[in-house]
């Protein structure tokens, strides 16, 4: 297999895992971080199965889930009225996948992991603090340049994240628009699962106000619970970010007066963007640099992983076909994370009480029949866009 010297930009999830794969590859790789340490603020945390298999594929899979949660099921809730409407079980896709459940395990957590295999790799080099400032490129290879000097290789990728200097330097577009509202995260010890039977990842329904709930294991492995809330589109945020605006959040799903203390609050936009190419010349846009979504389903990260394995097989091959990337991959992001986010949001904030009901009993249909239950997982899952990916 050719070796071949590329550079990757950004080592949060995305980009580590893009690092390691190359690695393992046989490539020489160069990850650079402007960060000193990984980003370990809350943020994605549910692993579908397929990305799992990708995770399994690098060796990681056995210490990801010790150190995160399995969940077989998630459910659907009427907020309101405190009413479960639907349960959906991984269960139903044993037979295609090795891993019919989700993991909930703290991204940050995998973007150290992947760090710390690559140390055992002398193919490998990660610099945390080395920021990317520029980028140029010849037909031959490609120039990055950093707070700590010049770097070159065959091909960078670039996983900077959102704001991506890569993807700015490159003048590609990042299409699509920015939710009025902001999303509150809220991580609690309060256990939901006791005080309302439910499960380790809800969605709950609401006309005015949504909630999702999340079971994570955190650092020391005690449990910790997420609870993303939507603000008010007016709400400045200072009033979401309130300890009384906070507290009242918390009371309306269900937590006790004396219960509502909380360990940490995240406030963010939330946005759905994809850049009008992934690649330009020598260099590839992976992950949140090349899309961004809401998170309700916990689709951004996964893609990201999907694409990131992807690449590296790709750039693996005695004449990459470049094109491939954005033509296999571009499409499905829309597809299977734009409109399937966008559709879950709707279906929790959705008003008119007759869409709402009718929006619950499409749910409870198909939580109800085997066959539509697994077509809903497959796609949910992303294990149904993994498959195209793999066959085309
Ligand atoms: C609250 C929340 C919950 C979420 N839940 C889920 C979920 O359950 N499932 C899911 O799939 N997704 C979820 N997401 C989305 C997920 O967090 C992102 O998709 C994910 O962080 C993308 O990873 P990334 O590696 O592409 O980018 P990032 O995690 O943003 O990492 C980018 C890295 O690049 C570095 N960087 C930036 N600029 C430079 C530069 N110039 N030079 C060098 N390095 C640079 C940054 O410091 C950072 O370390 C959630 C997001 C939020 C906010």
């Amino acid at each position: 297999m050719p070796r071949r010297k590329i550079l990757v930009v950004g080592a949060g999830p995305v980009g580590a895992v893009a690092a390691l794969a190359c690695a393992r590859l046989g490539h020489e790789v160069t990850l650079l971080e402007a960060q000193p340490k990984v980003d370990d603020s809350p943020r994605a945390s549910t692993t579908q199965p397929p990305t799992l298999e990708i995770l399994a594929e690098l060796g990681l899979i056995g210490e990801y889930e010790r150190v995160g949660l399995v969940a077989r099921t998630f459910q659907f809730w009427d907020r309101p009225t405190r009413q479960l409407i639907a349960e959906f079980d991984f269960e139903h896709l044993r037979g295609e996948t090795p891993f019919p459940y989700v993991v909930q395990t703290e991204q940050h957590k995998l973007a150290n992991m992947a760090i710390n295999a690559m140390g055992r790799m002398p193919n490998a080099k990660v610099l945390m603090g080395h920021g990317v400032t520029g980028i140029s490129q010849k037909d031959s290879e490609v120039k990055i340049e950093t707070d700590h000097g010049p770097f070159t290789a065959d091909y960078v990728i670039g996983c900077d994240g959102g704001r991506s200097i890569v993807r700015k330097q490159l003048d590609i577009d990042f299409e699509g628009y920015t939710w009025p509202e902001r999303f509150l995260v809220v991580t609690t010890k309060f256990d939901f699962a006791a005080a309302l039977g439910c499960c380790t990842r809800n969605y709950m329904a609401g006309p005015e106000e949504w909630t999702n709930l999340f079971k994570v294991a955190g650092d020391d492995l005690k449990g910790r619970w997420r609870a993303v809330f939507n603000t008010r589109e007016d709400e400045p945020d200072e009033e979401a970010l309130s300890d009384a605006a906070v507290r009242a959040r918390l009371s309306r799903v269900f937590v006790p007066e004396d219960k509502r203390s909380y360990l940490h609050l995240n406030l963010y936009k939330v946005h759905q963007r994809v850049a009008k190419q992934f690649r330009k010349g020598r260099v590839f846009l992976c992950g949140d640099a090349a899309h961004v979504n809401n998170p309700i389903g916990g689709l951004g990260l996964n893609c990201g992983i999907h694409e990131a394995w992807d690449l590296a097989n790709l750039l693996s091959g005695e004449k990459p076909d470049l094109d491939a990337y954005e033509r296999r991959r571009r499409p499905l992001n829309i597809e299977y994370v734009q409109e399937q986010t966008v559709a879950n949001k709707k279906r929790l904030e959705e008003r008119d009480p007759a869409k709402r009901e009718a929006r619950f009993d499409e749910l409870r249909r198909m939580a109800g029949d085997s066959a539509k239950h697994k077509q809903f997982l497959m796609r949910a899952s992303l294990l149904e866009s993994s498959r195209r990916a793999a066959g085309s």
